[in-house]
Order: C-alpha cells, then sequence, then structure tokens
C-alpha cells in the first residue's frame, strides 16, 4: 500500500478550519450554528454516534442542543419535537439519530424535517436537488468518502467506481454524487447488491472500489485488483466485538495503491461533513 486515507488526521485539519470559519460568522455578529439532535431509544451505537457529534459540534464553536427521548416515544410526540425544532430560529440543523423504535415510521419523521434544517440531506426535496445537481446538503457519509478521496490527491473523474451497498444512506447517494457533472464527480458508476451476480468480477475491473455492505469483511483480497483504491465505510461488530471494516484489510491492503482504515477512516469524515452541512444550514438562513 503507498497510501493510507487517514480520515481521522484529515478530519482534524477540515474541523480547525471549520472552526475559523465558525469563528469568522460569530465575528460579523450572526448567531453561532446550532445543531439539534435527537435520540429515541437506547440503542449503544446511536449513542455513541451522537455523543461524538455533539462534542465536534462544541469543540468547532457550534451549539449543540440534544433530546433524548424514551424507546416507548409515539410517532405523533416525536414529530411535534420535530416542528418545535423546525420553528426554532437558534436551530440550523436538525438530526434525528435513525434507527428508530418500530413504532415510528423513519419516512415519516424524515419528510416532517424543514429541508432547510435537514443537514442529513435525508429529505425526498434534498434528495431531488442532488439527482437535479444543485443541493444545499450533500449527504454526510458519501460526501466524506469523495473528500477523503479528493483530499489525499484521488481523483474519481474517469475512473470505474464499484460501489457495493445500494442503501438510502450511503449507496445510492454516493453513487448520485460520483455521477455527477462537478469536481469529485465524472466517474463511471456500478452498483453492486445482494442480486448482484458474480460482485468479484465487477470489483476486479474496479479503479475504486467502496465497500458499503455492513458485511464485515467481505471483500478479500482475491476480489481486488493490485494497484486500486479501496474505501471502506462498513463499521462491524466481528464475534469477538471488535469494530471492523467490511474490507479485510489485513490482506487487502498489501495489495491496493491507497486503502482507508477502520476505525479512522470514513467515520470521522462523516461527522466532519456533518458540521460542514450545519454551517451551511445556518448560512441559508
Ligand atoms: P444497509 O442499509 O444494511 O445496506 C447494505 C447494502 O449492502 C444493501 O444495499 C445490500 O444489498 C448490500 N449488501 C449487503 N451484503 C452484500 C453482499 N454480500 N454483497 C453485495 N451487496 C451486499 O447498510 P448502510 O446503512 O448502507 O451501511 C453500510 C455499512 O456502512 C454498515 O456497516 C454501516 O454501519 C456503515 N456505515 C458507516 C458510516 C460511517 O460514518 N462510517 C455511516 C453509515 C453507515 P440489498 O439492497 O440487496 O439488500
Amino acid at each position: 500500500m503507498e497510501l493510507l486515507l487517514d480520515g481521522k488526521k484529515l478530519a482534524e485539519s477540515m474541523q480547525s478550519e471549520l472552526a475559523s470559519k465558525v469563528a469568522a460568522r460569530i465575528a460579523t455578529g450572526k448567531g453561532p450554528p446550532g445543531l439539534a439532535t435527537v435520540l429515541v431509544g437506547d440503542d449503544p451505537a446511536s449513542h455513541v454516534y451522537v455523543r461524538n457529534k455533539r462534542r465536534t459540534c462544541e469543540k468547532l464553536g457550534m451549539v449543540s442542543t440534544h433530546y433524548e427521548l424514551p424507546g416507548t416515544t409515539s410517532q405523533k410526540e416525536l414529530l411535534e419535537l420535530v416542528e418545535r425544532l423546525n420553528t426554532d430560529p437558534a436551530v440550523h440543523g436538525i438530526l434525528v439519530q435513525l434507527p428508530l423504535p418500530k413504532q415510528i415510521e423513519e419516512t415519516a419523521v424524515i419528510r416532517a424535517i424543514n429541508p432547510r434544517k435537514d443537514v442529513d440531506a435525508f429529505h425526498p426535496y434534498n434528495v431531488g436537488l442532488l439527482t437535479a445537481g444543485h443541493p444545499w446538503f450533500k449527504p454526510c457519509t458519501p460526501a466524506g468518502v469523495i473528500e477523503l478521496l479528493l483530499r489525499y490527491g484521488i481523483d474519481p473523474e474517469g475512473q470505474d467506481v464499484v460501489i457495493v451497498g445500494r442503501s438510502n444512506i450511503v449507496g445510492k447517494p454516493l453513487a448520485l454524487l460520483l455521477a455527477q457533472k462537478w469536481p469529485g464527480g465524472n466517474a463511471t458508476v456500478t452498483i453492486a447488491h445482494t442480486k448482484t451476480k458474480n460482485l468479484a468480477a465487477h470489483t476486479l475491473r474496479a479503479d475504486i472500489v467502496i465497500a458499503a455492505a455492513g458485511q464485515a469483511r467481505c471483500i478479500t483480497a482475491d476480489m481486488v485488483r493490485p494497484g486500486s483504491v479501496v474505501v471502506d465505510v462498513g463499521m462491524n461488530k466481528d464475534k469477538d466485538g471488535k469494530l471492523v471494516g467490511d474490507v479485510d484489510f489485513e490482506s487487502v491492503a498489501p495489495i491496493a495503491r491507497a486503502i482507508s482504515p477502520v476505525p479512522g477512516g470514513v467515520g470521522p469524515m462523516t461527522i466532519t461533513m456533518l458540521m460542514v452541512n450545519t454551517l451551511a444550514a445556518a448560512e441559508l438562513t
């Protein structure tokens, strides 16, 4: 491996750039960007994600307000909170941490968020703007992947990119971002999923493989062309409870030209792009 795509290091430098932008905004007399996070229930992973997002927010000089609701919360109660946040002028971004308990329909909650405050960019209005090529916000994990590539000098333009996974959160919006006619786009994109015949035939011809399948170490060395770039979005627990990616790092790293680790790759970039979006949301008002 020639290049480790170190998302932790990159996130730190991007966050110090962002902190300066926040300070410059405040110096003009405008209020600090405000992010409201909403957590329903007691999923341990969600608690960790939200805590990290809140800490980063405060580190950058933004205001973090947090709402923790019991797992028995009804959809109506959650929608009422979202409506309050929609009209609160100190709240620029609203993040409802997924997954939600079974009694709450996620799409109903996503649609209830004011699109101008939808810093996750999951609202159909924002998906539409992204599809049309002029988004207010880019979805955090896909945007983080592209930023990681670009800032390490890897331009997707003209490259064959294979994305493993087609979720609304990662695979699909990432394919859209990469296929757009803009900087960081212009790639030739293939989306693979569980119905793909012979996944390895696709990944083996890719210049860039992006793994977002949610299957621990499912991308192995025999599936990757020597000299290619491999980005690992996966965050899975292995049988010993260790956090591992979708890529078998030990076997793939020696043959890849560049590879992102887990942890310390896409994860810190996702949080950083959320901060980018929160500042952008504040600037929209
Ligand atoms: P998801 O909703 O479970 O989607 C997984 C996708 O991968 C599906 O489209 C599925 O295909 C496909 N897939 C699963 N196994 C496959 C296989 N063996 N071969 C080919 N395709 C396969 O997951 P997600 O929300 O997109 O997340 C994916 C991973 O990224 C998870 O590990 C998640 O924890 C991680 N993640 C990380 C970050 C971060 O910040 N680093 C952010 C979000 C997610 P079908 O559609 O056919 O079922």
